[in-house]
């Protein structure tokens, strides 16, 4: 949109109004997951605090989705953004091969014995696609590097989310998100996530091809974007034990379930059978910066450990362990292992049980379901699929209340920050009731 040119008359002196910053985002921008023709416009964010964030005209929204499930502590942090800057001032970045440094060897040390499982080793990228491409890597290569070429292939569950990237998609469900890339994507066995009617049919089907299954990726207990769908962990761990009694190595993706999401600081910690490799990524620097984990147990790191440079792990990112990222993600842990966000955290998967049995008995919704501070339930409709418009309509009516959600084709979720607010976290909950209403009950 050029502005319009000023009469031959009066050149010197015309003032055009100058492009507001949505008519210069519309001109340059191309905004993830949205179909640009007819899009609404965005919202220009001028700054957040706690819950809150706050448009242009002043305008304040709870972030009840922890802005895509990365924030922990709340925006604008004091504490983690006084460590940036210190931070920024000593090492912003640098060569991570050959070279090493302080918050990335403090944040692995600190990391380590907190995860669930033996994990012995962390290697960094720098987002949760990139992961859980690593751990995919790790496990196809550490197979390779035994000259056990027959474990190639992978298993997953249906509904799985794993990244936008292509083996991230490969391993994720075939959906309206990948549909322009099947033709490429590489082949997995998909598998339903467990219950006690389908656990000994999965075993079977895990036999018939344990042989060439190299890894099993997964996320424990809660499937993220396939539309925060919950499974119970006693039948996962009776999958998990008969998949490792094949060898298989399991993977956890713990990018969004990590950190306390779950009630617990991992989804990892109800499952007594742990994972070889771990996934992190969104809340690991309170959802700062950007940054990825993989870690690993000594069984999977020892098949790299050679004198055939053949076996090493020929991987990496310019940006891995970048210092800032890790010293946000120290910060971070800092805030979240203090006692009160832990009891912030059971407080708000104490209000979620409460406020989910107050909805047993409304019937335009379904499957309500909650796992410490997420809470999601379906709106009943004609249509179940991720392009319906109730996503929009319930944003909209969000937005109009001061909340900000952003549900998942029919599903409605919420998944606040633990720093929420006792009248925060009721006017989510009047909203969701609210929503419930206007679909009749
Ligand atoms: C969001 C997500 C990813 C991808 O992380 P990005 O940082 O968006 O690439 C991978 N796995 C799970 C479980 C996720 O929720």
């Amino acid at each position: 949109m050029n502005p319009p040119l000023g009469d031959g008359g009066m050149t010197a002196s015309v003032i055009f109004a100058p492009m507001t910053l949505i008519e210069k985002d519309r001109k340059y921008i191309w905004h993830p997951f949205t179909q640009q023709k007819n899009m609404e416009n965005p919202v220009a964010v001028v700054k957040g605090e706690g819950t809150l964030l706050f448009d242009e005209a002043g305008n304040s929204y709870v972030d009840a989705i922890s802005s895509w499930w990365v924030n922990l502590h709340g925006h604008g942090h004091p504490y983690i953004a006084e460590k940036l800057y210190r931070q920024a001032l000593q090492l912003e970045q640098v060569i991570f091969a050959g070279f090493t440094h302080q918050p990335a060897v403090e944040l692995a040390e600190r990391l380590l014995p907190l995860l669930p499982g033996n994990f012995a080793k962390v290697f960094y990228s720098d987002n949760g696609s990139t992961s859980t491409e690593v751990a995919l890597k790790m496990a196809l290569q550490y197979w390779w590097n035994q000259g056990q070429k027959q474990r190639t292939k992978i298993l997953a569950f249906k509904d799985a989310y794993h990244g936008d990237t292509f083996g991230a998609m490969s391993v994720s469900d075939r959906s309206v998100f990948t549909m322009a890339f099947h033709g490429l994507l590489f082949e997995v066995f998909f598998i339903d996530t467990p219950d006690a009617e389908n656990i000994q049919a999965l075993k079977v089907i895990v036999d018939g091809e344990a042989g060439h299954i190299a890894a099993f990726i997964y996320e424990p207990l809660v499937q993220g974007a396939g539309g925060i769908k919950m499974y119970a962990a006693p039948y996962m761990d009776a999958l998990l034990a008969h998949i490792k009694q094949q060898e298989i190595i399991c993977i956890a993706d713990e990018v969004m379930t990590g950190f306390g999401r779950t009630g617990k600081l991992f989804a990892g910690e109800y499952l007594a059978e742990k994972a070889d490799i771990i996934c992190l990524s969104k809340g690991l620097t309170g959802g700062t910066m950007a940054l990825g984990v993989t870690a690993c147990n000594s069984r999977i790191y020892e098949a790299f450990v050679n004198d055939d440079k053949y076996k090493t792990f020929f991987h990496g990112h310019s940006f891995t362990a970048n210092p800032l990222a890790c010293t946000a993600a120290l910060a971070s842990l800092d805030l979240l292992l203090r006692q009160e966000c832990l009891q912030q955290i059971a407080w708000l998967s104490q209000q979620n049980s409460a406020f989910a049995a107050t909805l047993t008995d409304k019937y335009c919704i379904k499957n309500v379901r909650y796992l410490g501070t997420i809470l999601a339930f379906e709106i009943n409709s004609g249509n179940d699929g991720y392009l319906n418009n109730i996503g929009s309509v319930v944003t909209q009516l969000s937005m109009a209340q001061g909340v900000y959600l952003r549900p998942l084709g029919n599903t409605v979720y919420i998944m606040p920050p633990y720093c929420t607010k006792k009248e925060e976290l009721e006017k989510i909950y009047n909203l969701l009731n609210d929503i419930i209403g206007r679909y009749g009950g």
